[in-house]
C-alpha cells in the first residue's frame, strides 16, 4: 500500500482521460492535489472527487503553453499549498498528419503544450522543491517518444523532447534528492484515442491485446511518486501491454 498522506501533488492536464485518474489515484493514497487545465468548469468533476475523499483539492486554469499562465498557476499552488512535493506534467495533444501537409502552427501548437510545458512547469517546480530538498516530477510522455510514428512529427518530436529533458533535469536535481523521470504509455483508452481508426489493427500489435485503461498510467505514476522509487531518476517507464520491448 502506498501511502502519501499530507504530500501534495500538481497534476496539470487534471479534467479527464490519465490526467484525472492520476489525480484521484495520488487523493487515493493520500495525497492533496490541485489540477489544471483551459477550462475551470471542467476540472470540478476531478476536484469534487478529490474533496470526497477527505483531501484538499484545488482547480487552476492553466494553459500550459504560456509562460504567463505557467507563473501565475505555481503562485496560486503556492498560496494554498505550503510545499510542492509531486509534479505530473500531464497535459498535452495531437495534431496529426504527414510532414508534407503539416502546418506550422500545428508543429507549434503541440510542442508547445507538450514539451515547452514541461520545461517551464520544471523551471517553476524547481525553485520550491530545491528549497525542501525532496521533489518528484514525473513527466508523462509516449512510447513514440521511443519508436516514432508516421503522420506525428510534431508529436514524436514532443515526447522524444521530454525524455531528454527528463534525463537532463534528473542530473541537475539529483543532488538535491529530486526525482525526475517519464512514464510513457502505449495506447490509452481516453479521448486521445477515441478517434483513431483501425483500432483492431492497433490491438493485433500489441502482445496483451487490449488498450491500457489511464489506472494503468496511474499505477506508474504512484510509484514513481512514492518512496519506494527514492533511488530511481532518469527512468523511462514504459506502460503499454508489451507494444515497446
Ligand atoms: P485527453 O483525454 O485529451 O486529456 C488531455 C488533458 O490535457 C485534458 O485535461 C486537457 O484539458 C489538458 N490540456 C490540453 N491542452 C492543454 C493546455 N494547453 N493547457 C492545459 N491543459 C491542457 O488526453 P489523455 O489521453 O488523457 O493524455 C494525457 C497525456 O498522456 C498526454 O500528455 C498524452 O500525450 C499522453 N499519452 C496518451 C496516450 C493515450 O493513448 N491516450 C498515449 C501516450 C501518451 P483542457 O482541454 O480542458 O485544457
Amino acid at each position: 500500500m502506498i501511502d502519501l498522506s499530507n504530500k501534495t501533488a500538481l497534476v496539470t492536464g487534471g479534467s479527464r482521460g490519465i490526467g484525472r485518474d492520476i489525480a484521484i489515484s495520488l487523493a487515493q493514497a493520500g495525497c492533496n492535489v490541485a489540477v489544471s487545465g483551459r477550462d475551470l468548469d471542467t476540472l470540478k468533476s476531478t476536484t469534487d472527487e478529490i474533496e470526497n475523499l477527505g483531501r484538499k483539492a484545488l482547480a487552476i486554469r492553466c494553459d500550459v503553453a504560456k509562460e504567463n499562465d505557467v507563473a501565475e498557476m505555481f503562485r496560486n499552488f503556492l498560496e494554498v499549498f505550503p510545499v510542492m512535493d509531486i509534479l505530473v506534467n500531464n497535459a498535452g495533444i495531437t495534431k496529426d498528419g504527414l510532414i508534407v501537409r503539416m502546418k506550422e502552427a500545428d508543429w507549434d501548437d503541440v510542442i508547445d503544450t507538450n514539451l515547452k510545458s514541461t520545461f517551464l512547469c520544471c523551471k517553476e517546480a524547481a525553485r520550491p522543491m530545491m528549497k525542501a530538498r525532496c521533489g518528484k516530477i514525473i513527466n508523462i510522455t509516449s512510447v513514440v517518444g521511443l519508436i516514432g510514428n508516421a503522420g506525428q512529427a510534431n508529436y514524436t518530436a514532443s515526447k522524444a523532447g521530454m525524455i531528454g529533458l527528463t534525463k537532463t533535469l534528473a542530473r541537475e536535481f539529483a543532488s538535491r534528492s529530486i526525482n525526475v523521470n517519464a512514464v510513457a504509455p502505449g495506447f490509452i483508452a481516453t479521448a486521445m484515442t477515441e478517434k483513431l481508426p483501425d483500432t483492431e489493427r492497433l490491438i493485433a500489435n500489441i502482445p496483451m491485446a487490449r488498450f491500457g485503461k489511464p489506472s494503468d498510467i496511474a499505477n506508474a505514476v504512484l510509484f514513481l511518486a512514492s518512496p519506494l522509487s527514492d533511488y530511481i531518476t532518469g527512468q523511462v517507464l514504459t506502460v503499454d501491454g508489451g507494444l515497446v520491448m
